[in-house]
C-alpha cells in the first residue's frame, strides 16, 4: 500500500502531536499524516514526581488517539526506513508513505544494554530507573522500602533527555530519607559521567552548595559499565584513567545510556553521531530541503526537553509554511531549554537557557534560588498546561 500526505510527521510524542496541533490550527492547514505505534501518549517529565512517590505514574499517560488534532490522520504503525530522494519512508507494517513536506520527531533511544547485567536487573534488587513508564513504579517501591544504606544515582557517558532528572531523583531520595529518619545511617552518592553538578555555572553554583549542605557524595567522571546484582556492586569506569572502580549498593536509581534511533542512525537523514541533521537556527534538514526535525532525534544543540520542544515547534510550523509558499525561512530558534530542578519536597530551582549557556529567565526573580512556587508549577501548572496548551498548539 502507498499513500501520499501533505505533510508527514514521524512520532506522535511531545514534538510530533505540538507540531501536528499547531500546523492544524493555521488559516489554511495542509493535509497531514501522523506515523505513530503507540496507543498512549506520556507526560515523562511527572516521572520524576512519580519516581519520589508524588504522583501514581497513570498520572502521566493519555490516549494518544485524544491528542491527534482534528483533521490529522493517525497512522498506527512505525517507520523502519527513509528514502528521502523519492520523498519516501517505509514502515514496519509494510507500507509506503510520500509526503511533500516530512518532519521526524521520534524521540531518543535508550540503550539499556550498554551496560553489562542492567537490562535483567531492573525493577529488581534495588535497581530502578525513572527512565521508562513500565520502571517508575520500581524507584518509589525501593526508595518506600529503604532503611539506610548506600544508595546511588547514575548520569552516562551520552547525550539524554532532560540532564536534569539523574539529580532531581536524588534530591527527592535525600530528602525522604531524612523526613524517615534514616539520613545518618545512609550514603547519597551521585556518580556522574559528566565533570560537575550541572553544565550551567549559574546553577552548578547553589547546586554546589547544597551538595555541601546535604552531605552528598560526588564521583564525577565516573560511568556506569556494569551491575553486578547478586553482590549489589556498580561498576564505574573513571573517563579520566580508565580505572575501575566498585561501589556497593542498596538502592541504585540509573540514567541509561541514551543516543539516536537506530532506524535513524542508519538513514540518510542522520548527522556523523546519528542525529537528524538539522540547521540549528531553522529546524530544517541541511541536505533535504523538504524535510525538518525538531525534539530529541534532532542534532539541535539545546539540553533534549520538552521544554526546548515548545520553542522550536513554532520556528518548524512558521518554517513548514514558509518552505510551502516557496518563501526563503525567517523563523529561527534561539537553544531555550528549560530544567526545573527538583531539589527537594516542595523545593525547585528552575533553570532557563539557550545556546552557548545564555541566562533566558521568564521571573524577575532570582531563579538558581529553590523556592515552592516553582515546585507548585512544575507539579500543578506544567502537566495541565502540556495536555491543554502545548498539545493543542495554544502556547
Ligand atoms: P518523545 O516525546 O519521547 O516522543 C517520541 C515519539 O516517537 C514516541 O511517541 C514514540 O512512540 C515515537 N516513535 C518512536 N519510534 C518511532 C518510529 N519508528 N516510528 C514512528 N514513531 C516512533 N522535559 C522537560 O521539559 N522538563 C522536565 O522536567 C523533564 N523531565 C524529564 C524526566 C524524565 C524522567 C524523562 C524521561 C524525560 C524528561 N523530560 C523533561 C524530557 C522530555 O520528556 C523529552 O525531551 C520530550 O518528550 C521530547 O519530545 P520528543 O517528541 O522528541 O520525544
Amino acid at each position: 500500500m502507498s499513500e501520499h500526505h501533505e505533510v508527514l510527521i514521524i512520532g506522535g510524542g511531545t514534538a510530533g502531536i505540538t507540531v501536528a496541533a499547531r500546523l492544524c490550527n493555521l488559516p489554511r492547514p495542509p493535509e497531514i499524516g501522523i506515523i505513530e505505534p503507540s496507543t498512549k501518549h506520556y507526560y515523562q517529565p511527572l516521572w520524576t514526581l512519580v519516581g519520589g512517590g508524588v504522583f501514581p505514574k497513570e498520572a502521566s499517560e493519555r490516549n494518544e488517539a485524544d491528542f491527534i488534532p482534528p483533521g490529522a490522520t493517525w497512522i498506527q504503525d512505525a517507520v523502519t526506513t527513509f528514502d528521502p530522494d523519492k520523498n519516501t519512508v517505509c514502515t514496519r507494517g509494510g507500507n509506503k508513505y510520500t509526503y511533500d513536506v516530512l518532519v521526524v520527531a521520534p524521540g531518543i533511544q535508550l540503550d539499556w544494554d550498554k551496560v553489562t547485567g542492567l537490562k535483567d536487573t531492573l525493577g529488581k534488587n534495588g535497581v530502578c530507573s525513572n527512565y521508562a513508564y513500565d520502571l517508575v513504579d520500581s524507584t518509589w517501591g525501593f526508595l518506600r522500602e529503604f532503611r539506610g544504606g548506600k544508595a546511588i544515582f547514575t548520569f552516562p557517558n551520552t547525550p539524554i533527555k532532560c540532564a536534569g532528572a539523574p539529580q532531581k531523583i536524588m534530591w527527592l531520595a535525600e530528602h525522604y530519607m531524612r523526613r524517615i529518619g534514616v539520613r545518618d545511617q545512609s550514603d547519597v552518592i551521585f556518580a556522574s559521567a559528566g565533570a560537575g553538578i550541572f553544565g550551567i555555572p549559574h546553577y552548578a553554583r547553589p547546586l554546589n552548595k547544597l551538595v555541601e549542605e546535604r552531605n552528598i557524595i560526588t564521583h564525577y567522571r565516573h560511568d556506569l559499565v556494569e551491575v553486578r546484582p547478586s553482590s549489589k556492586e556498580a561498576v564505574f569506569r573513571n573517563l579520566d584513567d580508565s580505572s575501575e572502580r566498585v561501589l556497593k549498593f542498596d538502592l541504585l536509581h540509573v540514567t541509561p545510556p541514551q543516543s539516536a534511533p537506530g532506524f535513524i542512525k542508519e538513514s540518510p537523514l542522520a548527522s556523523s553521531d546519528g542525529w537528524v541533521e538539522v540547521d540549528k537556527y531553522t529546524t530544517q534538514h541541511t541536505r533535504y530541503p523538504n524535510v525538518f526535525s525538531l525534539g530529541d532525534a534532532s542534532s539541535l544543540p539545546n539540553s533534549k526537553t520538552g521544554a526546548a520542544v515548545r520553542k522550536q515547534a513554532p520556528v518548524t510550523v512558521a518554517n513548514i509554511e514558509s518552505f510551502r509558499a516557496g518563501k526563503p525561512l525567517h523563523a529561527r530558534y534561539d537553544g531555550y531549554a528549560s530544567c526545573p530542578l527538583v531539589t527537594g519536597y516542595g523545593r525547585l530551582i528552575l533553570a532557563e537557557f539557550g545556546y552557548d549557556g545564555v541566562i533566558m529567565e521568564s521571573f524577575p526573580f532570582n531563579q538558581a534560588q529553590e523556592r515552592y512556587s516553582m515546585w507548585a508549577m512544575k507539579a500543578y501548572g506544567l502537566p495541565n498546561m502540556y495536555w491543554h496548551g502545548m498539545l493543542r498548539g495554544r502556547v
